[in-house]
């Protein structure tokens, strides 16, 4: 059968024409049939009409050229991340499918290696976005040249690649990938005209011939290890079986979370904020808690990171919003103009970045009548720096009126110059790790005096969180620091064990 391609051809209609023309030209030199004039006519239309028919196959020829070219680019880019040349994640996808098909023909392992780089965001906000782009592509650069050819380098998010080895024959073949990668990560790389060290963690899945997990979820193991691997500052971690309990255990509370919403499951805790030494309650904070119908009463480390990852962080926010600001407001009209009290409310980053937090706070004050000084919203000072695109709505929620507290300070990663972004700041929250040990631990100590200082000269009052024996206490009031939270005064309860208001001054005074 002829090639539909030879059919096309430009050349060979042409040529096909011009013989036509020819042949026609002989016939009517030797006088056979009809009379030589209609016989040269004849030749001088089959001519035209083939040049005609050649003009028009090399037309085609070039349209379906450029067809397949774009065709071609249009396959590229939806395969490839445009920044960097990389594939993206459903075609990592794909050839991991395929890889570990072959890897169970040839009984090797396929190792997926999850990385995200270290405190990239920082480079971004301080370097700006062009060298947040350039450090992207050295990093590409970097991984293609330290992995070989039949290896795939693929951008998954942001600062997350993956990079899949195929025909490795054990686990420790993936470490060794591992290893060779972080080891080129030592060079720094030219940066915003600067030499600039860019690290980075690696969480190890390495899927094996006879099992059954999606590449999916061989990417979800490896980004889950990736944690571990951050968190321990270790470099690298291997995905193992403790971590897949975790992760299944992750999956159940997920599956459970949105059932507890419907279900009011969620309840609000409160602890106080006294002041030291008259013991008086100045306000609450609000902690939320998870009754769950079969694991029983869940505190917020198990499940709040779970719902920020599935989206629901922002729902959850809103209820204890709501919640808290209706039980201060009943709390506050129930005592005299001169005691009111303040309730300290968490704010998630999903609520943060989220553009409609002003409207809903001011819609919930409205809704419960408390005084917007009344209502301390605490950011942890990780999500601060982390979001500092959020400050114009915390300086929406300052104009409102409402407080603001930096929660868990001096835990978080920033540099003491972001503080000075922080202008609508109110109060700064002393994380309960220094305030633990102050007094066994001079550094500690020094800290916390720095902290207070700084505090002081930035006009923000300061609350010292964890407060659990009477030295820490006071120490805390030999600095200067009287507003405190802890179990020395009470854990967080909820409504129904705290006495009425009238006499919280009385029992917190008791306690020290
Ligand atoms: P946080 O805002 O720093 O809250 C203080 C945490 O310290 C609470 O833990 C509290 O129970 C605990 N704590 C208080 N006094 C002491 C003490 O004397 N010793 C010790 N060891 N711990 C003490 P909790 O309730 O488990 O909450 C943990 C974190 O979860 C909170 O830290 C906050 O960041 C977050 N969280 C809790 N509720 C919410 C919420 O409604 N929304 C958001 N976004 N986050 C919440
Ligand atoms: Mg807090
Ligand atoms: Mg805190």
């Amino acid at each position: 059968m002829l090639d539909s391609r030879i059919l096309r051809s430009p050349v060979l209609v042409l040529v096909a024409g011009l013989v036509a023309a020819i042949v026609a030209e002989m016939l009517a030199f030797s006088g056979m049939g009809t009379t030589p004039d209609e016989l040269s006519r004849a030749a001088a239309v089959g001519f035209i009409a083939s040049c005609g028919a050649a003009a028009m196959a090399a037309l085609q020829r070039v349209a379906h050229h450029r067809t397949a070219e774009s065709l071609s680019r249009a396959r590229h880019d939806a395969d490839h991340d445009a920044l960097t040349g990389l594939v993206n994640r459903a075609e990592l996808h794909r050839q991991l499918e395929q890889a570990m098909r072959q890897a169970r023909i040839d009984d090797t392992v396929v190792g997926v290696l999850f990385l995200d780089l270290d405190r990239f965001k920082v480079v971004n906000d301080t370097l700006g976005h062009d060298a947040g782009d350039e450090l992207l592509k050295a990093v590409a650069q970097r991984l293609r040249s330290s992995t070989r050819s039949t290896d795939v380098v693929a951008r998954v998010g942001g600062d997350e690649f993956v990079v899949m080895c195929r025909g490795l024959l054990t686990e420790e073949s993936v470490v060794a990938v591992a290893r060779q990668i972080l080891k080129r990560f030592t060079d720094p790389v030219p940066l915003g005209g600067r030499m600039q060290l860019a690290s980075t963690s690696v969480g190890i899945a390495v899927a094996t011939p006879g099992e059954g997990r999606t590449p999916e979820e061989i990417v979800r193991d490896a980004d889950a290890a990736m944690y571990r691997a951050k968190r321990d500052r270790s470099g690298f971690a291997v995905f193992d079986e403790h971590e897949r309990a975790i992760l299944l255990n992750r999956l159940s509370i997920e599956r459970d979370l949105s059932r507890a919403l419907t279900d009011h499951q969620l309840e609000v805790h409160y602890q106080p904020v006294v002041e030291a030494p008259s013991g008086q309650v100045l306000g609450f904070e609000a902690l939320v808690r998870w009754r769950h119908p079969d694991r029983g009463l869940l505190g917020p480390g198990t499940f709040l990171p779970v719902a920020q990852d599935a989206g629901l962080m922002a729902k959850i926010g809103e209820l204890v919003l709501r919640e808290a600001c209706a039980q201060a407001a009943d709390w506050n009209r129930r005592l005299p103009a001169d005691r009111q009290i303040k309730i300290g409310v968490n704010v998630a980053e999903q609520q943060l970045v989220d553009s409609r937090l002003p409207a809903i706070v001011r819609e919930v004050l409205a809704w419960s009548r408390l005084e917007p000084e009344n209502l301390t919203l605490e950011i942890t000072e990780d999500v601060m720096v982390e979001h500092l695109s959020g400050l114009d709505c915390l300086r929406e929620l300052r104009a409102m009126g409402v407080q603001l507290a930096i929660d868990d300070f001096g835990t978080g990663q920033s540099s003491l110059s972001y503080i000075r972004q922080f202008d609508m700041v109110t109060h700064l929250k002393i994380d309960q790790s220094f305030v633990r040990e102050m007094n066994s631990d001079t550094a500690n100590r020094a800290i916390v005096e720095a902290i207070v200082t700084m505090a002081r000269a930035l006009d923000l009052q300061i609350v010292a969180e964890g407060v659990e024996q009477p030295d820490q206490a006071e120490t805390l009031m030999a600095l200067g620091v009287t507003l405190m939270q802890g179990y020395l005064f009470s854990p967080p309860v909820p409504v129904s064990e705290l006495d009425e208001p009238a006499d919280w001054s009385a029992v917190a005074a008791a306690k020290p």
